[in-house]
């Protein structure tokens, strides 16, 4: 089946990149994208991407937890950065009020910087949000009709999902979903419309049931595949159509005949 990992880390995996991205094409991974975080891995993702094109691609973007980083050299690399045939987006970028490793004001500010860096380069965005949903949602109205995108490893509220999707916003679900305790968020997915929605690793980190206390990688998607289209009552292949449909909208860089 034809699967695309919209959101991983595969720098951040302990093992050889090389091994990993083919380990992901044999259990049928078509696509993959890199997501940048901070002032060097951006160059980082961009180098894996050009070297593996066109099945891997990146974002670029500078996190939360380093907004307080940002300078206006960063921001001229990213607008560098951006015009590459393997950048297809921006992220992650938002708000993380759970670990406040940078100081919130700087956090809103530096969110909005990149969300402008987007919408000046017509580029979707992956947004990463924690315990902020509602100073997030403040930010999507602003840019509402200007920027889209899609919340990155969602673990929200349903209100939030859905305010997001009134907004424009797309729903991105990793491999959390599987966990015994994310009933309430099995309930939400459940609620979104198939249209909507995305999936992805979030690799190294959120490994699937049933390999929890390994080490994630973009080949273990296929569990979070399987475990969402039963949720949505579909066969795998119905969603692995959507998602691709999906994928192509939100990303019209993304290069996948
Ligand atoms: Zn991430």
């Amino acid at each position: 089946m034809p699967w695309i990992d919209l959101h991983t880390h595969v720098n951040m995996i302990k093992r050889d990149a090389a091994e990993v991205i083919a380990n992901a094409k044999a259990k049928g991974i078509e696509r993959m994208v890199l997501i940048g975080t901070d002032p060097n891995d951006i160059f980082v993702v961009q180098k894996l991407a050009k070297e593996n094109f066109p099945f891997v691609s990146c974002t670029v973007g500078i996190h939360p937890h380093d907004s307080v980083k940002y300078t206006d050299e960063i921001e001229a690399n990213l607008n560098k950065l951006v015009a590459l045939e393997e950048v297809i987006g921006i992220g992650e970028i938002g708000l993380d009020y759970h670990y406040d490793h940078s100081p919130r004001d700087v956090q809103n500010i530096v969110f909005r910087k990149q969300m402008e860096i987007a919408q000046k380069n017509n580029l979707s965005v992956e947004i990463h949000t924690r315990e902020a949903e509602n100073d997030t949602l403040t930010v999507l109205k602003e840019y509402s009709g200007k920027v889209r995108g899609l919340l990155h490893c969602f673990t929200g509220t349903k209100w939030m999902a859905h305010e997001a999707l009134k907004l424009g916003w797309d729903i991105s679900i990793s491999g959390v979903c599987t966990f015994k305790n994310s009933g309430e968020l099995r309930e939400t997915i459940k609620s979104l419309p198939i249209d909507r929605i995305h999936i992805e690793t979030d690799a190294p980190f959120m490994t699937p049931v049933p390999h929890r206390g390994k080490e994630n990688e973009p080949a273990l998607l296929v569990h979070t595949a399987k475990f969402v289209a039963e949720l949505m009552g579909v066969s795998e292949e119905v969603l692995s159509i959507q998602l691709k449909k999906n994928a192509k909208r939100l990303f019209p860089k993304l290069n996948w005949v």
